[in-house]
């Protein structure tokens, strides 16, 4: 495995190497609804490392050997300079950079590890788990205002409207940062909206964040 390398969505490299993947759960009501999961009360956190990371632009080979693979589309905010509990408040000025991930899930493993109250790492946290779309740049868009899609084989299977997460960025990187620095390449994931599902061998995807086409690719399951 090679390390990912983060790009911009003309082709050029970030100068960054990626960090950990912070995550959230539950964070649209309807996707909390459709895992009868309960409502939170504060964001939920988990972390992806940086190995679970690779290239949403090209095929992605996954391990049928490990069970189901479900998908979650979710935005993905690109941190580009050192964000902590104490300069928080200038949390726009941290983010460089706007994308699309798959947080993909092995969703009978997890609930297994749920339901002993165990941590999920095996289910959510395995190799290539977090193909990862190219960024446009962050400049000051409003990130109550964002929007992406994920189709699968052509059909529209998730959309995502930032207004419509339970805990909106700001309060995001807030509770994060109560816990974990985030550092110059580090990747937040925001959550997924409703439409999460399996995948299948062959299954061809693309990322749109509004009207810009930031990842096409393939997930290999053999
Ligand atoms: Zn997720």
């Amino acid at each position: 495995m090679s390390v990912h390398k983060l790009t911009w969505l003309d082709g050029q490299e970030i100068p960054l190497a990626p960090g950990k993947v912070v995550c959230i759960g539950r964070n649209y009501v309807e996707h909390v609804h459709e895992l009868n999961n309960a409502m939170p009360e504060a964001p939920l956190l988990f972390i992806k490392p940086n190995s679970a990371l690779c290239d949403a632009n090209k095929v992605v080979t996954l391990n049928p050997e490990l069970g189901d693979h479900h998908f979650e589309s979710e935005l993905a905010i690109l941190i580009g300079k050192p964000l902590n509990r104490n300069n928080i408040d200038c949390y726009q000025e941290a983010i460089l950079g706007l994308g699309v991930a798959f947080d993909l899930t092995l969703r009978d493993l997890q609930s297994a590890l749920k339901s002993k109250g165990l941590p999920w790492e095996k289910a959510k946290a395995y190799d290539n788990s977090c193909p990862l779309s190219s960024f446009i740049a962050y400049q000051g868009q409003a990130l109550d205002d964002l929007e992406y899609e994920l189709r699968l084989n052509n059909e529209l299977r998730q959309y995502g409207h930032s207004q419509n997460m339970i805990f909106p960025i700001e309060s995001l990187l807030k509770e994060i940062v109560t816990y974990f620095s985030l550092m110059p390449g580090d990747i937040v994931l925001t959550g997924t909206p409703k439409g999460v599902g399996k995948l299948k061998d062959g299954d061809r995807y693309t990322l749109l964040l509004g009207d810009k086409l930031l990842a096409e690719g393939m997930f290999s399951i053999e």
